[in-house]
C-alpha cells in the first residue's frame, strides 16, 4: 500500500489552465473518487498521478517518494480506462495471466492468481473463451481483473463503468468496492457519476473548472457542501438554491426570497450573525421539506414527476424551479398550490457573491 500526496499540483496546456493548485492527501488503502463535470480536470489529475503526463507545477509523492521524472512503468500503478484494454485474440485466461507472465511470475503462482481473480470477478466459466466474443460488460470486468491481478499498490480507474449498461454498473459498484477491500489498494477513481462516487468512495474530491472545491466523506460533502456548486452538483435532484437577502424581522434575522417571487420570508433564527442586507443563496435539499397546512412557502406545482417509490414535485414561479421529493402517494396534482415547510436544521446558506457556505 502507498499513500499519495498532491501538493500545489497544476497543469497548463499552452495558455489553458486545466488544473491549478491542487492539494490532496490520499491515505494508504484509501478509496478516493475525483468527482466533477466534464472538463473539470479529473483525467488530467489522474494522468499526472500515473505518470502519463508531467505536472506543470507542484509535486506528487507516493509515500515519501517524489515521482518527478519517474516513468509510468516504474510507478507501480494499475490503470483502467473507460475503454477496456484487452487482447481480443487471447482467451480470458491468457489476458489475466499476461502481466504475470511478463513479470516472470512462476506457473503455479500464476495459475493460483488467475483462478482467484477469475473467481472474484465471476469469470471462471469463461476462462477458456476467446475475449473477442465477449460482451462490453464482461470485457470491462476482464480489464479490471487484468490490472488488479498485478496487485498494484495504487490502482487508478478513469470512468471504468461509463460504457457498461446500468444494471451491470450497479453490480460492478459493489464488486469494485469488494476488490479494493480485498486487495487493500490505494484507489483513485475518476467519475462524473455521483452515485458511483457516493457508494464506493471513502472520500470524495469534488472538482470544477480545474479546481478542487471540497474533499470529505460522501455523507459530509452531501450534508455540508462548502459552496453553491457542490450543493447543486450532489444529489438527484440537487439542492434547491434560491437567491435572497437577509432582512431584520423583530429580534431575529429572516431571509427574504423576493427574487424568487416568493412572498413569505423564512424564519432565520439560525442566521443571527448575518448582517442585514446580505445577498445570500438559500439552500435546502428536496428531501428536507414537507407539505404543511401551517405557514411556509406557498408555491404552485408545475409538474408532478412520479418515479416509482418517489414523487418529485416541481414547484415555483418567476422562472425558479424548486423541487421536493415525497413518497409516491403524495396527493398533489399539477396546478395545485402547496405550502412547503422546510426543516430548519437542514437549511444551508451561501454567500451570493463568493458561493462559499455561511451556515
Ligand atoms: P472528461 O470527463 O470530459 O474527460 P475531465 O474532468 O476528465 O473531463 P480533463 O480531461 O482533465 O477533464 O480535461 C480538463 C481540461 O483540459 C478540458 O478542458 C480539456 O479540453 C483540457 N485538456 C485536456 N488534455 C488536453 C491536452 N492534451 N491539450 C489541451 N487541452 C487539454
Amino acid at each position: 500500500m502507498t499513500s499519495i500526496h498532491l501538493a500545489n499540483l497544476g497543469k497548463t496546456f499552452g495558455s489553458f489552465t486545466a488544473l491549478r493548485n491542487m492539494n490532496l492527501e490520499i491515505a494508504d488503502g484509501e478509496f478516493v473518487a475525483l468527482l466533477g463535470p466534464s472538463g473539470c480536470g479529473k483525467s488530467t489529475t489522474m494522468n499526472m498521478i500515473s505518470g502519463m503526463i508531467e505536472p506543470s507545477e507542484g509535486e506528487i509523492l507516493f509515500g515519501e517518494r517524489d515521482m518527478r521524472g519517474v516513468p509510468m512503468s516504474r510507478r507501480g500503478v494499475g490503470f483502467v480506462f473507460q475503454n477496456y484494454a484487452i487482447f481480443t485474440h487471447m482467451t480470458v485466461y491468457e489476458n489475466l495471466a499476461y502481466g504475470l507472465c511478463a513479470t516472470g511470475v512462476g506457473k503455479a503462482e500464476r495459475e493460483r492468481r488467475v483462478n482467484d481473480m477469475a473467481e472474484f470477478l465471476h469469470l471462471t466459466a469463461l476462462l477458456k473463451k476467446p475475449a473477442a466474443g465477449l460482451s462490453v460488460n464482461i470485457l470491462q470486468r476482464l480489464a479490471i481483473g487484468r490490472s488488479a491481478i498485478m496487485e498494484p499498490a495504487i490502482f487508478l480507474l478513469d470512468e471504468p463503468l461509463s460504457n457498461v449498461d446500468a444494471a451491470f454498473r450497479a453490480v460492478m459498484r459493489t464488486e469494485l468496492k469488494h476488490l479494493q477491500r480485498e486487495f487493500r489498494q490505494t484507489m483513485v477513481y475518476v467519475t462524473h457519476d455521483q452515485l458511483e462516487a457516493m457508494t464506493m468512495a471513502d472520500r470524495i474530491a469534488v472538482m470544477d473548472h480545474g479546481k478542487l472545491l471540497q474533499v470529505g466523506t460522501p455523507i459530509d460533502v452531501y450534508n455540508n457542501p462548502s459552496n453553491v456548486f457542490v450543493a447543486g452538483f450532489l444529489g438527484s435532484p440537487g439542492m434547491n438554491l434560491i437567491k435572497g437577502r437577509s432582512v431584520a424581522s423583530g429580534e431575529a434575522m429572516c431571509i427574504d426570497l423576493g427574487e424568487a417571487g416568493l412572498s413569505a420570508p423564512l424564519p432565520g433564527a439560525l442566521f443571527r450573525g448575518l448582517p442585514e442586507g446580505k445577498a445570500v443563496v438559500y439552500g435546502f435539499r428536496p428531501e428536507h421539506c414537507e407539505l404543511t397546512d401551517d405557514d411556509g412557502l406557498r408555491l404552485p406545482v408545475n409538474f408532478v414527476e412520479r418515479i416509482g417509490a418517489r414523487t418529485i414535485l416541481h414547484m415555483g414561479q418567476g422562472g425558479h424551479s424548486i423541487k421536493g421529493v415525497f413518497d409516491n402517494r403524495v396527493p398533489v396534482r399539477q396546478g395545485d398550490i402547496v405550502t412547503l415547510a422546510i426543516d430548519p436544521s437542514n437549511i444551508r446558506l451561501f454567500d451570493a457573491d463568493t458561493g462559499a457556505a455561511i451556515v
